[in-house]
């Protein structure tokens, strides 16, 4: 049984490595020659909009997925209408646009920081008026990892955020003062069944994720409960298929939802080997119409990413609860090129492997 994935980056290759052992095999559609999957699996080199590639791509696919969700959207539908493809388009378009994912969140009742939508130097005068400074200014389509983004902290900041930024549509976002930043992973089958991963803590650098704790330490039961019933909420609107990440920030002992990712996620990586079925077994279940696996933790993680430089692995492999996960990629600054997965029956001991790894990471 073969899938086809759009996009070849690492989350692909995790998609791959976690399909092997039930028998399936894949097909990539990327447009870089080097990709992370290059070297396991078959991968068609091409643009996502190339008619000839769109006529080649789906041949023979049971099913069609993406690992990133800047996928165009008209491609996917060409796609959609030869072969399924999940997660739905639908929720595609929505993570596309930060405007229109906002207010899908507010109309499920769930708070956002507060926005105001940017088209001209005149609204952004008016939006920092009504959202305040600080403030975020963040175009709406293809951002990632905190890039597209200016902050703005005082009224001179407007005109060189305009200069950085204006031309396309945006979005102000205030900024939050919050405690901590978490996500939550879920997943919905084909015949609407969901499991839920514990919330997730995540610490963020320069708009990259770094560390990421599972289950996020004390955490109260009511906001397990409120995470749960919202990604219950958006999944069901959605008629969702797969895995859906939705990332919050924590402040005053609430949630306020950021976004929205229709993929596997970063802040899952430790699930391969921290939960009972990982992210990306479970995420091939769902899209095939298999059913799901249980998702809760096995004792305590913690997932570090490696960031632009990767020590030695025989060096992080002397942590004895280490898994090392590299991606094939060049190294270059900024770039994720593999991650490290730390675990331990109790926090205590979690602690103590992190304690082994703090020097390696000095060394970057
Ligand atoms: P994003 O691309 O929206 O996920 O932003 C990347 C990171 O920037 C987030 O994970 C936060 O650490 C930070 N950030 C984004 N938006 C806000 C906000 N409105 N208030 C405070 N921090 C933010």
């Amino acid at each position: 049984m073969k899938l086809g994935v759009l996009g070849g980056g690492q989350l692909g290759r995790m998609l791959a490595l976690a399909g092997y052992p039930l028998g399936l095999r894949f097909r990539f559609l990327d447009p870089a020659p080097e990709s992370p999957v290059q070297e396991l699996a078959d991968l068609i080199v091409g643009r996502f909009d190339d008619l000839d590639v769109l006529e080649r791509f789906p041949v023979g696919l049971e099913v069609i997925t993406y690992e990133f969700e800047n996928v165009p959207i008209e491609p996917a539908r060409h796609l959609a209408r030869q072969v399924p493809v999940f997660p739905p388009i639908a929720a595609l378009e929505v993570s596309q646009d930060r405007l229109n994912e906002k207010q899908l969140f507010q109309s499920l009742g769930m708070a956002t920081a507060p926005y105001a939508a940017v088209d001209t130097r005149d609204e952004l005068s008016r939006a920092v008026d009504q959202v305040g400074l600080p403030a975020i200014l963040k175009t709406r389509r293809l951002g990632y990892d905190g890039k597209g983004q200016f902050w703005l902290r005082e009224p001179h900041d407007l005109e060189r955020a305009w200069q950085a930024l204006g031309g396309v549509p945006l979005l102000l976002e205030g900024v939050v003062r919050f405690e901590r930043e978490l996500s939550q992973i879920a997943v919905r089958g084909r015949d609407g069944s969901m499991v839920y991963y514990p919330l997730v803590e995540n610490h963020h650098h320069e708009g990259i994720l770094r560390v990421s704790y599972a289950p996020a330490p004390n955490t109260a039961e009511s906001l397990t409960q409120e995470a749960q019933a919202f990604l219950h909420r958006l999944m069901e609107h959605l008629d969702y298929v797969g895995v859906l990440t939705v990332e919050f920030f924590q402040q005053d002992g609430r949630l306020l939802a950021n976004e929205m990712a229709p993929r596997v996620h970063n802040s899952g990586h430790w699930t391969i080997e921290g939960a009972r079925t990982s992210q990306f077994e479970n995420h091939l279940r769902a899209v095939l119409g298999w059913p799901l696996g249980p998702a809760q933790a096995v004792g305590c993680s913690a997932m570090v990413n490696w960031i632009g430089h990767v020590p030695p692995p025989a060096k992080v492999l002397q942590i004895p609860s280490a898994h090392l996960h590299l991606y094939g990629k060049t190294a270059r600054p900024g770039r994720k090129l593999g991650h490290v997965t730390l675990w331990g029956e109790e926090e205590t001991a979690l602690r103590q492997a992190l304690e082994q790894l703090r020097p390696l990471l000095a060394e970057g």
